[in-house]
């Protein structure tokens, strides 16, 4: 196994170190990227699309909240050249990573135009369908079977190891459950979906216990209200995965540090929302109050009396349902009182379900919906900033 280059990335981060091989492994790559020009820069500036981003942000999670070493086997094959790769992340004591390549193999193809760059592709004009490739183990989804075949073996199958004027499919580039579950010893993923270049606003959910699967992270609410509905507001969605039953109060904040600090997100523009021990966590989050919230909404969470002031200090949406058996509906009606009684501009949403009333919550039809509350939370923020 050759060590191929070794860098490393701040708390942040942000790439502040990267050694002489850099440059070489770069163009070997496929991008022309000088060391010069890398240092200084968000890690995340030079991965292509959310999903890969989302991926990094949760392995580099991972191996802080971890502190141990993780190491995540990878392809970088070129049209001629197949190769398998390493990369091994070690967490340090200040939270920077230092980050090697080893070549672990490489090995001769025939050509395989599947793996030429996007414009020779594009040239080619294909009427075909497009092919989902997993841009860390380069395996395409294959439909029939429902499963994730070899870039090579698939080529090969197809017959896209050849000549001239072969046309070739389009690539959508995605992460394999597969590759997210290796990346994942981890207890966070970050579902991050591309936001309009002028939205700020930043949507940040914390799900229940027990739905932190991958399965599940399709399913949670804003992701699929968000990428399916285009009347909702603009914003962009953070959503970690946790697998525990618990939320670290540390990694969100640092999750979004990171969006403020390196993507441009504005502090004043923070909603948080979260269902069940979510909401438990978004209460805790808004009365340590690390950044100047516009706005938050639990569903069946668990609130602590003693924090009604600091849960005033920002507009909210509190539903509860009247037949909660897990969290008392008592209670979260006085901690709605006590919210008022500091001046608080809270809204109490009383359901007609127990615990799991968080699918009425963001069902967009209901007149009492989530979105509604927040679209008009994001006009009136908006209108405010005009005046
Ligand atoms: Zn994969």
């Amino acid at each position: 196994m050759k060590l191929s280059c070794i860098y490393r990335i701040s708390p942040t981060n942000i790439i502040d170190h990267v050694d002489s091989n850099f440059a070489e492994f770069a163009s070997e790559a496929g991008a022309s990227t000088l060391a010069e020009g890398v240092i200084g820069k968000p890690f995340t500036t030079f991965i292509a699309g959310s999903e890969l981003r989302s991926y990094f942000y949760q392995v580099f999670m991972s191996a802080r909240c971890n502190r141990k070493v993780q190491q995540i086997p990878f392809r970088c094959d070129s049209p001629d050249m197949a190769r398998e790769m390493l990369l091994e992340i070690v967490p340090r004591e200040d939270r920077s990573l230092q980050i090697k390549t080893y070549l672990v193999k490489e090995w001769s193809t025939p050509h395989n135009v599947l793996l030429e760059a996007p414009s020779a592709r594009t040239r080619a004009r294909s009427k075909q369908e497009s092919l989902l490739l997993c841009s860390i183990c380069l395996r395409v989804f294959n439909a029939n079977f429902h499963s994730w075949e070899d870039i090579q073996q698939f080529a090969a199958r197809c017959q896209f190891f050849s000549k001239e004027g072969t046309q070739v499919p389009r690539l959508q580039r995605t992460v394999c459950e597969i590759c997210e579950a290796l990346g994942s010893g981890c207890q966070y993923l970050i579902t991050e979906s591309d936001g309009y270049p002028s939205s700020k606003d930043l949507l940040v959910f914390l799900h229940g216990a027990g739905q932190g699967t991958w399965l599940m992270r399709m399913q949670v609410p804003p992701r699929v209200i968000y990428d399916f509905d285009a009347r909702f507001p603009r914003f962009t969605l953070v959503s970690p995965i946790s697998t525990g039953r618990q939320w670290n109060l540390d990694d969100i904040e640092s999750i979004i540090k990171d969006m403020v600090d390196n993507h441009g997100y504005s502090p004043n523009r923070i909603v948080l929302a979260g269902i069940s021990v979510g909401g438990t966590a978004v209460l805790e989050l808004v009365a340590r109050n690390a950044f100047p919230y516009l706005g938050y909404s639990v569903v069946g969470a668990v609130p602590k009396i003693s924090d009604a002031k600091a849960l005033s200090n920002c507009p909210s949406i509190i539903y509860h349902g009247k037949d909660d058996q897990v969290v008392s509906y008592k209670l979260v009606e006085s901690m709605v009182s006590a919210i008022k009684l500091q001046g608080g501009l809270s809204e109490f949403v009383p359901l007609s379900w127990g615990h799991d009333c968080w699918h009425q919550v963001y069902d967009a039809s209901q007149k009492t919906s989530f979105w509604t509350w927040y679209r008009k939370l994001l006009e009136e923020a908006r209108d405010s900033n005009q005046s």
